[in-house]
């Protein structure tokens, strides 16, 4: 695919580590179990939204805005990173706050809120749980441009065609990465939310002919919820690249069983995993997204829907930041 055709902006230095997870693979004796560090991309604390938004920012600035606004939780590291990409390119930043779990929010809040705060973020407006967000982020847009800001609305979560072309790149750094080290792939793993990371992998392995599975851990939505609204984005992202043929229904997967009663709130199997990956591999998961899809890898093994001698890949979206959020949590 010729992805040097869209605007981009480079955020990280060459390729995320593609390495073996070789104590948590040797525990299990089931599959090789691998881990792609998106943890360790650029910009702010690293994680997946980096990726999306060097395509959004690069479309940002060709239109020539001076200001982002974005939506998402309180401990958003999609704001986050928005916010630090903003720093980078000398933009302003506005971002719309929603109160994930009502009452929890706290103005000294720490873990991604603390960070809004450092990386220069001009205005911060809080609303409540399942507000509208494209609503919001239209009025937040109108607003700025009455005061003579141009403003670029970025959706929750990066996810559209643009920001999801981050993981198209994605999947053909993965393929590249393979090739070099001779391993082929069977599975890829990845949290799934606003799905443009799921969406984007998909219509990157679709498009260069790669039959490697990619296999969604829901964090919001049931099953059925969620591969609709993958389905929506692939289609929509097939057209954005100018890929042909039917965009294939068959391959999303997105699995609802391990989110537990909902976004943001821990489950005691995602406080397991998060520790057990911390003390055999020295990796820092995150609560929200990775503990939660790593709970679900580590279920599925015991459940033998990845056997032996076949290869997975977790992707590491990152998340880090917002686990000081959680002390308490941990602690318990
Ligand atoms: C946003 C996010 C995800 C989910 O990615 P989507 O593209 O929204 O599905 C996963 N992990 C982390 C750490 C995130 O911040």
């Amino acid at each position: 695919m010729n992805l040097a055709r869209f605007p981009r902006r480079r955020y990280t230095k060459g390729y995320t580590p593609l390495e073996k997870l070789t104590r948590l693979s040797e525990e299990l004796a089931g599959p090789n179990i691998y881990i792609k560090r998106d943890d360790m991309l650029g910009l702010t604390g690293g994680g997946n939204k980096t990726r999306k938004l060097e395509f959004l920012v690069a479309d940002a600035l060709s239109r020539r805005a001076d200001t982002l606004i974005t939506y998402g939780g309180t401990q958003s590291n999609h704001c986050r990173l928005t916010a630090a990409a903003a720093a980078r390119e000398g933009l302003r930043c506005r971002l719309i706050l929603e109160e994930v779990v009502p009452g929890a929010h706290s103005p000294r809040a720490t873990g991604n809120y603390l960070l809004y705060h450092l990386l220069g973020v001009e205005k911060i407006t809080i609303v409540p749980k399942d507000s509208d967000d494209n609503a919001e982020l239209q009025k937040a847009a109108e607003q700025a441009a009455a005061e003579g800001c141009k403003p670029y609305v970025i959706v929750l979560g990066g996810s559209n065609p643009i920001g999801a072309t981050g993981y198209v790149a994605c999947a053909e750094e993965i393929q590249s990465q393979l090739f070099d080290m001779g391993l082929n792939m069977d599975y890829v793993i990845t949290p799934s939310g606003s799905a443009g990371t799921q969406a984007g992998l998909i219509a990157g392995f679709w498009g260069n002919n790669s039959d490697i599975s990619v296999v969604g851990i829901n964090v919001s939505r049931d099953k059925a919820a969620q591969q609709e609204k993958c389905y929506k984005l692939l289609q929509a992202t097939a057209e954005h690249l100018g890929l042909k043929g039917e965009v294939p229904r068959s391959r999303i997967e997105c699995n609802g069983d391990y989110f537990g009663p909902g976004y943001f709130i821990p489950t005691p199997e995602m406080i397991r995993a998060v520790k057990r990956l911390a003390a055999t591999e020295g990796i820092l998961l995150d609560p929200v997204y990775t503990g939660k899809a790593m709970a679900g890898l580590l279920d599925l093994i015991r459940k033998g829907r990845f056997k032996k001698g076949e290869n997975v890949l977790f992707l590491h979206t990152g998340g880090a930041p917002a686990t000081y959020f959680f002390a308490d949590t941990f602690f318990r």
